[in-house]
């Protein structure tokens, strides 16, 4: 997307030329041929060469909560009802999500760790990590805690309001955290720290990953932003991804949940807050002050009912953008070219002289920008000399045939037509991963069978989520009113 290039930085009859893990030379086909005439040739002139795909906001499942038998229910009663049915060993799922991402060109995925309790906390990290080294793929891990509000937000307001005997029942889930407690959680991050930052070369690295403001403490997030600030580490939170987390702040300490963590000198750059849906105008001049990015996730957002983001005003305001699939896309899938659409199509406001998001900036925040923000930016994201080889080729033969103006532009052709299934060949740091639509690096068929096998019935469900859930219904009834226009309206404002 550099103009040195040409229009858009696009190269007509273009190579890359790689050696060992680096790219060393990008320019004309014939050029490069002349230079390097020894060299492996891989793709024609009906592939498309490009930087992989970033996925900047995915919790690394391989079966969706769909596939394992749960449902989409609005965010806040996700913990009381549509819960899967089934689980997966976490070294198989993560091992299934990143050959699933690989073959829709993802080169760099951000893995926010979603533990599914205390006792197998450190395992469960370390089981998801080895399936990504095994598998190959460049991953910015963020390892997550939570410390308080584990049933709804403000824990203490709702036992209040059961009644006497279901309080009793579900207080010990209000002190009940999944994640490691903060002296297991710094220990733990000190040690991968070092670990990938000794690694030559290595594919891992870490993030701090808090799970959002409602869920932790004023304490911990302090603790966290001291943390990353020694060790120089990035920081992924969930921020305002529903009303309800706009509600809780407001309702709780009379600000919005960015004032909040700005209250906190929690935003910095550092920071990378996903979803962001329900952030206000001034939340948006903030995070755009205090140099925040925001991962836009639109599939998830439609599916868990939280709404549409502001993409074009977070654009105007000159906040740095990503795109992440949240482990939730609208065809229950992974495909980076789908969503990079939906967002395009949902930006499109009504309105001759309407703000749009340019195409460009779509694919710039899936590549080039995502990887800044996952913390590559001087490894990978683009296409140039020095950069590590993170390269795809797409095969371009469906969006041509039988005819395609030659004056549409190359991006806008990619995002109107292209799906993740026009992916043929990804490379990572010069490994190739993937070629002629197949897997090299890892047995895809023995990993399905293997999953298969190891797919594990959780039987019924809790029956104290069924007698909670009306209660939990009505809690959040109560704040309906508290926030009556959602940000984002079809309309030009
Ligand atoms: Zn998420």
């Amino acid at each position: 997307m550099d103009d040195r290039f040409g229009r858009d930085g696009i190269i007509q009859d273009g190579a890359v030329c790689v050696s060992g893990k680096d790219i060393v030379e990008v320019g004309r086909y014939k050029d490069l041929k002349k230079q390097y005439p020894t060299a492996t040739v891989i793709g024609s002139r009906r592939f498309w060469v490009m930087p992989g795909f970033v996925n900047a906001h995915q919790h690394g499942k391989g079966l969706t909560n769909f596939q394992l038998g749960g449902t989409d229910e609005p965010f806040e009663l996700s913990r009381v009802k549509g819960s899967p049915q089934a689980k997966v060993p976490p070294y198989l799922d993560t091992l299934y999500a990143a050959l699933r991402m690989i073959e829709s060109g993802i080169t760099l995925t951000f893995h926010y760790n979603a533990s599914r309790g205390a006792n197998f906390y450190e395992s469960d990290v370390r089981e998801r990590l080895r399936a990504y080294n095994d598998a190959g793929l460049r991953v910015t891990f963020g390892l997550d805690i939570r410390n308080r509000n584990h049933v709804v937000y403000c824990d203490d307001e709702f036992l209040a309001s059961l009644p006497e005997n279901l309080r009793e029942k579900v207080r010990p889930r209000t002190t009940q955290s999944r994640t490691a407690d903060s002296e297991n959680y710094f220990r733990l991050a000190e040690q991968l720290d070092d670990q990938f930052k000794q690694a030559i070369d290595g594919r891992i690295k870490l993030f701090l990953a808090p799970a959002g403001p409602q869920w932790c403490t004023e304490d911990l997030l302090r603790a966290i932003h001291r943390f990353a600030e020694r060790r120089g580490l990035g920081i992924q939170i969930h921020a305002l991804e529903t009303k309800y987390q706009r509600a809780y702040f407001l309702r709780a300490y009379g600000k919005s949940a960015l004032e909040w963590l700005d209250e906190l000198e929690f935003l910095s750059p550092r920071v990378s807050l996903a979803h962001g849906v329900w952030l206000s105008e001034h939340d948006i001049a903030l995070a755009a002050q205090r140099g925040c990015s925001v991962v836009h996730n639109p599939s998830s957002n439609l599916r868990l009912k939280s709404g549409i983001a502001p993409v074009t005003a977070f654009h105007a305001a000159g906040i740095a953008l990503a795109m992440g699939l949240d482990s939730s896309a609208l065809n229950d899938d992974m495909d980076m070219l789908q969503e990079m659409r939906l967002c395009a199509n949902l930006q499109r406001t009504p309105g001759v002289d309407a703000p749009t998001l340019p195409l460009k900036e779509i694919l710039a925040a899936a590549t080039s920008s995502g990887a800044k923000i996952l913390g590559w930016g001087s490894r990978c994201g683009t296409l140039e000399p020095g950069k590590a080889a993170d390269v795809i080729l797409i095969d371009s033969e469906r969006f041509r045939l039988p005819y395609l103006a030659s004056g549409q532009s190359p991006i806008d052709t990619l995002i109107y037509r292209g799906r993740a299934s026009d992916v043929d060949t990804v490379m990572i740091a010069g490994e190739i991963l993937y070629q002629g639509k197949k897997h090299r690096k890892l047995d895809l068929k023995s990993i399905l069978q293997q999953l298969q096998a190891s797919i594990e019935l959780v039987g019924k469900t809790d029956p104290l989520d069924e007698e909670l859930l009306p209660h939990v219904v009505r809690y959040y009834q109560a704040w309906d009113n508290e926030v009556l226009t959602p940000h984002h309206v079809l309309k030009n404002r």
